[in-house]
């Protein structure tokens, strides 16, 4: 049995207070799942101290593709580290779009975040013009596959995947139940075929506008293991509601 995970991602939102505002509305609420809140980086000072001592984890957003040097800008996986961060997430469609990121550069990321002993939250996820000519289970596994070819099937023992339809993100238009178990059943099944206790063990979080109101059931399906949360993340009550769902 996976242990449910909720990852708020705060994207360029937010600021300290948020942290705290969170902190407080989860020391309210009973739960079971895991939960993280991956506020901007500058914020993670903050959220290090003001989640200190809850069972509430830090993440990052994005991390370098390189352990250090010349790179104006960027931040690295050991920086994330000495910030108190558990997860890092990769990949996100964001970032392949306007930063034109390629699944090798989101697998290269994926290896400087494990060398730091972070866990990664590998996005994957297909257009709407992907959707509709038949292409998700190729795009999904496509960016998949890039990282296994470059880190090995393994590697993803010590990872997170989240499937996050483009078409979804902020659009507040989820993936019915059913699509979404459809795609996470089939990243599963392609895991299967490389490293069944893999496949079994590996958490597959849904993103893409979930909100309290469907969080539950989306959470019911069989092989989505938690939520990715953007949007309802900004909110400490919905953001709650959405880790009660899980729990
Ligand atoms: C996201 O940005 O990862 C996301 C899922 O956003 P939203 O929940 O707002 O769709």
């Amino acid at each position: 049995m996976r242990q449910k995970l909720v990852i708020g991602n705060w994207k360029m939102n937010g600021n300290a207070d948020l942290v705290v505002a969170h902190r407080e509305q989860l020391a309210d609420t009973a739960f079971t799942a895991e939960v993280a809140i991956c506020p901007p980086f500058v914020y993670l000072h903050a959220a290090q101290h003001h989640l200190a001592d809850t069972n509430v984890a830090l993440g990052a957003q994005d991390a370098s593709d390189h352990a250090e040097g010349a790179y104006t800008g960027q931040i690295s996986a050991q920086m994330l580290h000495e910030q108190g961060c558990k997860y890092v997430i990769i990949g996100h469609s964001e970032r392949r779009a306007m930063c034109a990121e390629t699944s090798e550069d989101v697998a290269e990321k994926f290896v400087q975040v494990q060398a730091k002993g972070l866990i990664p939250v590998l996005c994957v996820g297909e257009t709407l013009f992907q959707r509709e000519q038949g292409q998700t289970q190729d795009v999904v596994v496509g960016q998949l596959k890039a990282v296994v070819a470059r880190c090995g099937i393994k590697a993803l023992a010590k990872a997170v995947l989240a499937y996050e339809p483009v078409w979804a993100i902020g659009t507040g238009k989820a993936a019915s139940t059913e699509q979404a178990q459809e795609v996470h059943q089939s990243l599963r099944q392609w895991l299967h075929k490389q490293d069944a206790e893999v496949a079994e063990g590996l958490q597959i979080l849904y993103g893409g506008s979930v909100k309290p109101d469907n969080a539950a059931a989306l959470f019911s399906q069989k092989d989505i293991d938690g939520g990715l949360i953007g949007g309802a993340a900004l909110q400490p009550e919905a953001f709650a509601a959405i880790v009660q769902a899980a729990s």
